[in-house]
């Protein structure tokens, strides 16, 4: 096998990629790049034409860009396989239908609607909860099973309208091996005779795909858990065309904390993102999110859990992905945010905040003193974003303050607040550091015989606004003497 993987991610382009989305390209990628020479494949899997969106594939091509996945073949770069758009391989699908016709694997059904609601009603109404057009329903419908050579041939020429179904075995089971799951069997008694091309002549998602994983020699198919029912239809193709099966690997869902699958409204109420965008646009560190994914369903099978997209690449083994749910647990992806986030420079990452300030139009102060306050904030935010939030008394004087912080604001504040200010006002610029700054206070609480919280929370809400932030004497020493004792004044103005 080394040498010859070959995997591919193949997103319906209907709307935006999603977290799960994202993870099964990540498990595809991991998986191939752990194999030497591993190829991994994008395919644009668009024969949906009604639910087709315009943006969705270079939405999918950003993402995986943003996450440092690297499309070996794609609609941008294609190989030798292409092309890599279903859209424009209708014809190929047609001759391979029609090969399925010919070997009597499957057949032209030109039932019209009204036909097939008659059918499934009359079903119904003898007892049968679940109509299906299947081994037994099928001799009485209108299909090249049941209809003359002569008919079908006319039929044909006229151009009705019709679909090929797959003349699915009465009572067989399908068995395959998925190498997450083991042993999986089906009976084929549940399944409909399943339709391959549509009346539009475009297939449907289960011959595309199985022609084109044969097409494009894929070795093996790693999806989400939510296409393991449509497995046994595609080995029953791959039977009925006499190719071999990719191996299978079907990956387990994502759950929500809250119990059950992580469905988009679920995310939304969990305040967790649900596409790859909104990381994006939130200023979460690819690296993050990346080591995060790659440990929802898998891990190496030590306690590590800091690894970077090439050692995961390294360590990556579909043995070691577990069949339960994996829980999405936003508080992990928020660590791992932070670990990656502070293992930045403060100049990398003040050059960060520089762009996001430039988007939301917040004017900032020079190099120097940015990257200081940096250095004093990166430790307390989770997020790159969060820096300009809770730092933002750094860049402009606080207009409000925070109503919470405002309780630690008693009547004997201003009083403790004044005389710190008295002390202070006569220290030189030279002088305003922060060891000077913390002796000045604790002088000051000594003298009016009271903890150091008493003055401390009230300093804090007047120069920042806030209850909680950066050390305080650090910061005050870096806005400088005269912001603070401006500050001071105001809130001594305005808080009594
Ligand atoms: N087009 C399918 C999807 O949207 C692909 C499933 C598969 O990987 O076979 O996920």
């Amino acid at each position: 096998m080394e040498g010859t993987v070959r995997v591919r991610f193949a997103p319906s382009p209907t709307g935006f990629l999603h977290i799960g989305g994202l993870r099964t390209a990540l498990y595809n990628y991991l998986f191939a790049k752990h194999h030497k020479n591993g190829s991994f494949i994008l395919r644009i899997e668009d024969t949906d034409q009604s639910r087709y969106v315009e943006e969705a594939e270079s939405d999918i091509i950003r993402s995986l860009e943003w996450c440092g996945i690297e499309i070996d073949e794609g609609p941008k770069n294609p190989g030798e396989y292409g092309p890599y758009r279903q859209s424009e391989r209708k014809d190929l699908y047609r001759k391979y239908a029609e090969q399925l016709i010919e070997s009597g694997h499957a057949y032209y059904a030109f039932d019209t609607t009204d036909e097939l609601d008659q059918m499934r009603e009359r079903l119904q109404k003898s007892g049968n909860p679940s109509p299906k057009y299947d081994s037994v329903t099928r001799q009485s419908m209108k299909n090249s099973l049941t209809l003359s050579q002569d008919e079908v041939t006319k039929r044909l020429e006229e151009g009705d309208e019709y679909v090929v179904r797959l003349k699915v075995p009465r009572r067989e089971t399908v068995r395959f091996e998925d190498i997450i799951r083991g042993h999986v069997s089906f009976e084929t008694k549940g399944l409909d005779d399943q339709v391959l091309l549509k009346s539009d002549g475009m297939p449907t998602y289960h011959l595309a795909n199985v022609v084109d994983d044969h097409l494009m020699k894929i070795t093996h198919v790693i999806r989400g858990e939510e296409w393991l029912s449509s497995t046994p239809k595609h080995i029953l193709l791959y039977n009925a065309f006499g190719w071999d099966a990719p191996e299978m690997a079907h990956l387990p869902l994502i759950m929500s904390p809250t119990g059950g699958k992580l469905s988009k409204r679920k995310a939304e109420e969990e305040g967790i993102p649900v596409n790859t965008k909104d990381y994006i646009k939130n200023h979460y560190e690819p690296e993050a999110l990346v080591n995060f994914l790659a440990y929802l369903g898998w891990s190496p099978g030590d306690d590590s859990e800091i690894h970077s997209l090439d050692e995961l690449c390294e360590l990556f083994t579909l043995d070691r992905v577990s069949k339960g749910g994996a829980v999405f647990n936003h508080k992990k992806l928020l660590w791992y945010n932070e670990h990656y986030l502070r293992e930045q420079s403060d100049e990398d990452i003040a050059a960060k905040v520089r762009s996001i300030a430039s988007e939301q139009k917040v004017k900032l102060p020079d190099e120097d003193f940015l990257i200081e306050a940096v250095s004093l904030l990166k430790d307390r935010v989770s997020k790159v974003d969060e820096l300009l939030t809770m730092g933002d008394f750094f860049f402009k004087d606080p207009e409000e303050y925070d109503e919470k912080a405002l309780k630690k604001w008693k009547s004997d504040s201003p009083a403790l607040v004044s005389d710190y200010r008295d002390s202070i006002s006569g220290l030189s610029e030279d002088q305003f550091d922060a060891a000077t700054l913390k002796s000045h206070l604790e002088s000051v609480i000594e003298k009016h015989d009271v903890g150091f919280g008493k003055l401390m929370m009230p300093l804090r809400i007047a120069v920042t606004g806030q209850g909680f932030g950066p050390d305080l004497f650090a910061s005050m020493e870096l806005l400088g003497k005269e912001i603070v004792l401006r500050r001071i004044d105001t809130a001594l103005n305005k808080l009594v």
